[in-house]
C-alpha cells in the first residue's frame, strides 16, 4: 500500500517506518527542514532502541523516504496518517493548530478517494473537526474519509509497542473503511477493535486517565505508608499479584511526568467539564501527581536545610523515564529547578538525555557516569530510574561522597541494605519519612517472602 505520514515525531517515524517494514511504501513528512535533512542523512531526531538499524534497512530497501512536500506525499497516497503534536494550551484543552494545518495540507492535495487517519492524540469529536476542515479546503470534487486510529505505543519501547501492541483501535465511519486499515494491520496478528470514531478517540484518553490514575493511586497510599511505617513497593507488589489489578504502572515514585499522561489527563477533565461532568477522580488524580514532586523536595530539605548554598547536589537521571531522551516533563526538571533556586551546584549525569536538558540548565555539571556525578556531592537525588543505576557498586558510589545521603524519587533501592552500608536513605513511601514516628515493624520484615527476580541489588 502506498501510505504517507505526517509528522515524523516519535509516533509519526515509528509507524512510518513499521509499516515500511511490513512491505508498504511509506512517505513520512515533516515540516521541519533539518529534520527531514537529517533523517535523509541517517540521523534520527530522537533515541529508540532499534531506530535507526529499521530506518536505514527500509530506506535502503526504497519502502521509506523522508520529505517536506506534503502536497506531492498526499497525492501518491491511498493511506494518510496524521501523527502531528497535540499539545495542551493553558486551561488543558488540546491544541489542535498542527491538525488543522495538517489537514488543510490534505485537502489542498486531494486528487483521489482517501482514507484519512487519525493518529495523534485528539479529543472526541476531532474526526469530525478534520473533515470540515477537508471539506472546506478541499479545491476537487473527491471523497474522502477519516478515521481514527489512536496510539499507544511508549517511548523507549516504541518499536516493538508497534510490531506487537496488545489491541489495534480503529474507529472508522463504515466496515468498508475500517476494512482498509484491517487489512494494513493484519500482518501484525494481533486482537483489534473495531468501534466508532468517537468511541475510539475516547478508548485513548479513557486508557491513559486510567494509567495515570493507577500511578496516582500508588503513591497516594505510599504517602499513607510513609506516614505509617510500611512499605509501598511491598504493598503494590501484594496488591498487583491479584490478576483483577496487575502490577504495570502500581509504583509508587515521584510521579508520572512525559508528553502524554499530563497533557492527556488534563485534556480528558476540560472535555468532561465542557460536558458538565466536573470528574472529580480524574481531578484528584491530577492533583495527587502535582503534589508528589512537591511533597519529595520538602523531604530533600527537611534533611538538608532550606538554604542549599555551599552544597553540591548529584542528579541520577533526566530523562521523564528510563530508555528515552523525551524531556517534557520530566521530574528532573522541577527539582533541579528547586536546587538550583535554593543554592545547590547541580552535578548530573543521564544515559542519553543530556543533549535534551542544556538549553533549559546551561550551568549544571554535567557527568559521564553516576560516580562522577556521586564525587564530593553532600546528597544524591534518583530521579530516573535507569537499569543502569539499579546495580550501581555502592560501596564505590559512597567512598567517593562527601555525605552518604541519597533520595530516591523512584524506589529502586533495597532499603535495608542502604542504611547496612551507611547511607541515609530516604525513599518515596518506604517508612522513611522525615518525621515519621513509627520504627519499620521487624517482625513483617523478618518473614517477608521476595521472588528472586524482584530482589534488587544494591
Ligand atoms: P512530536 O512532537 O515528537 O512530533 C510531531 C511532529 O509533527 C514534529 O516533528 C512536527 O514538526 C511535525 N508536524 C507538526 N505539524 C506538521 C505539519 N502540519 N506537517 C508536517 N509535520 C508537522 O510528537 P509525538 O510525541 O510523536 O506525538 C504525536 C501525537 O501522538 C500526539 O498527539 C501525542 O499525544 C500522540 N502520542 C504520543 C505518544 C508518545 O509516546 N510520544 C504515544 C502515543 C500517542
Amino acid at each position: 500500500m502506498n501510505i504517507c505520514v505526517i509528522g515524523t515525531g516519535y509516533v509519526g517515524l515509528v509507524t512510518g517506518v513499521v509499516f515500511a517494514d511490513l512491505g508498504n511504501d511509506v512517505v513520512c513528512v515533516d515540516k521541519l527542514v533539518a529534520k527531514v535533512d537529517g533523517l535523509n542523512k541517517g540521523i534520527m531526531p530522537i533515541y529508540e532502541p532499534g531506530l535507526e538499524e529499521m530506518v536505514a534497512r527500509n530506506v535502503a530497501d526504497g519502502r521509506l523516504k523522508f520529505t517536506t512536500d506534503l502536497a506531492e506525499s498526499v497525492s501518491k497516497s491511498e493511506i494518510i496518517f496524521i501523527a502531528v503534536g497535540t499539545p495542551p494550551r493553558e486551561d488543558g484543552s488540546t491544541d489542535l493548530a498542527y491538525v488543522e494545518d495538517a489537514a488543510k495540507g490534505i485537502a489542498r492535495a486531494l486528487n483521489s478517494y482517501k482514507v484519512i487517519v487519525n493518529k495523534s492524540t485528539v479529543p472526541v469529536g476531532t474526526g469530525n473537526f478534520v473533515r470540515e476542515v477537508i471539506e472546506t479546503n478541499k479545491r476537487r470534487s473527491v471523497d474522502f474519509d477519516v478515521v481514527s486510529n489512536p496510539e499507544f505505543l511508549r517511548e523507549g519501547s516504541a518499536i516493538t509497542d508497534t510490531l506487537v501492541p496488545d489491541r489495534i483501535v480503529i474507529g472508522a465511519p463504515n466496515r468498508i473503511v475500517a476494512m482498509r486499515l484491517l487489512e494494513l494491520y493484519a500482518p501484525l496478528e494481533r486482537p483489534m477493535i473495531i468501534t466508532d470514531v468517537a468511541s475510539a478517540e475516547m478508548i485513548k484518553y479513557a486508557s491513559n486517565a486510567f494509567l495515570a490514575t493507577k500511578i496516582s493511586f500508588a503513591n497516594a497510599i505510599a504517602n499513607i505508608c510513609e506516614a505509617a511505617g510500611a512499605d509501598v513497593n511491598q504493598v503494590v507488589k501484594g496488591m498487583g499479584l491479584d490478576n483483577r489489578i496487575g502490577q504495570a504502572f502500581l509504583s509508587a515514585g515521584i510521579g508520572y511526568g512525559g508528553s502524554c499522561f499530563p497533557k492527556d489527563t488534563r485534556s480528558l477533565l476540560h472535555t468532561a467539564q465542557s460536558y458538565g461532568y466536573e470528574f472529580p477522580l480524574l481531578d484528584a488524580t491530577i492533583a495527587t501527581n502535582e503534589d508528589q514532586p512537591k511533597r519529595f523536595i520538602k523531604k530533600i530539605h527537611a534533611v538538608m536545610g532550606e538554604n542549599l548554598k555551599g552544597k553540591t547536589v548529584g542528579v541520577l537521571g533526566l530523562a521523564f523515564k528510563p530508555n528515552t531522551d523525551d524531556m517534557r516533563e520530566a521530574k528532573s526538571l522541577d527539582i533541579i529547578g528547586d536546587l538550583l533556586e535554593t543554592g545547590a551546584k547541580v552535578r548530573a549525569y543521564d544515559p542519553i538525555a543530556i543533549e535534551n536538558t542544556r538549553s533549559t540548565f546551561p550551568d549544571i555539571t554535567y557527568c559521564g557516569n553516576a560516580y562522577e556525578v556521586a564525587a564530593g556531592a553532600d546528597a544524591l537525588i534518583v530521579v530516573t530510574e535507569w537499569n543502569e543505576f539499579k546495580l550501581l557498586n555502592m560501596e564505590r558510589l559512597k567512598s567517593v561522597m562527601a555525605d552518604p545521603i541519597i533520595f530516591d524519587g523512584r524506589n529502586i533501592y533495597n532499603t535495608d541494605r542502604m542504611r547496612q552500608l551507611g547511607f541515609q536513605y530516604f525513599a518515596v513511601g518506604r517508612g522513611s519519612a522525615v518525621g515519621s514516628q513509627i520504627p519499620n515493624t521487624v517482625g513483617v520484615r523478618e518473614f517477608r517472602f521476595v521472588r528472586a527476580e524482584d530482589a534488587v541489588g544494591v
